[in-house]
């Protein structure tokens, strides 16, 4: 029986790398992991829906339960855009017999990390090359000029974070990067 009690999983990645498309495929796929469904004050993109994608609530209402302690890590990871984790997120997924998988930026997966010690497996999503992410966060066609230029800008400085993880998987190939991240994980969750 697999062992997965109070165990997380976090996969961190710069904008476009491919970790969502990893993420969906690990939750399909058969193992005990739940995703920590974070709060956000950015706006929902069409495809998204509120609970599932993100608990999406305004910026106000963020400042107001940071302040009442309900988080536990939350960064402005865009200019006034705020992420986080709820504290209640990981109670919900461990009392249903899960482990809890993150998706959040490169700092917040960090201190996860620290927070959790050996029952954390961090994990990179690495692309190919910055070109690379530029034509997949436009072939994804969710980004404005302005906001794909963010997204870049911001790529750099958390590629250079990568050595600061337990496991880097490259995304050049989604099926093999999809195969690798469930073999990683599935070992992690059988220790
Ligand atoms: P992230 O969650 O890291 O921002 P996504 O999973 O949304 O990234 O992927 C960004 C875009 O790139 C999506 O349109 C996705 O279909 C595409 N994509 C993901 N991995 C690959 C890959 N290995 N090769 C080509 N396109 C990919
Ligand atoms: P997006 O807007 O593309 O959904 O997410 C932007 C970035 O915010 C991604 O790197 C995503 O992983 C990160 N993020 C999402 N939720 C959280 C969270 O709860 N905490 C932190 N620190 N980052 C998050």
């Amino acid at each position: 029986m697999n062992n997965v009690n109070e165990k997380v999983v976090i996969v961190c990645a710069p904008s476009g790398s491919g970790k969502t498309s990893i993420v969906k495929y690990l939750l399909d796929s058969g193992l005990p992991l739940a995703l920590s469904v974070s709060a956000t004050s950015r706006t929902k993109r069409a495809q998204e829906s509120d609970g599932k994608d993100y608990y999406f609530i305004s910026a106000d209402e963020f400042r107001a339960r940071v302040a009442n302690g309900e988080f536990l890590e939350w960064q402005e990871v865009y200019e006034n855009q705020f992420y986080g984790t709820l504290l209640a997120e990981l109670d919900r997924i461990w009392k249903a017999g899960n482990a809890v998988i993150f998706d959040v930026d490169v700092l917040g997966g960090l201190n996860i990390k620290k927070h959790f010690g050996d029952k954390a497996l961090s994990v990179f999503i690495k692309p190919p090359t910055l070109e690379c992410l530029r034509q997949r966060l436009l072939g994804r066609g969710t980004e404005t000029p302005e906001t794909l230029k963010k997204r870049l800008d911001k790529s750099e400085f958390e590629l250079s974070f990568e050595d600061k993880f337990d496991k880097i998987i490259l995304n050049d190939t989604l099926s093999v990067a999809q195969q690798e991240a469930y073999n990683l994980i599935s070992g992690f969750l059988k220790q």
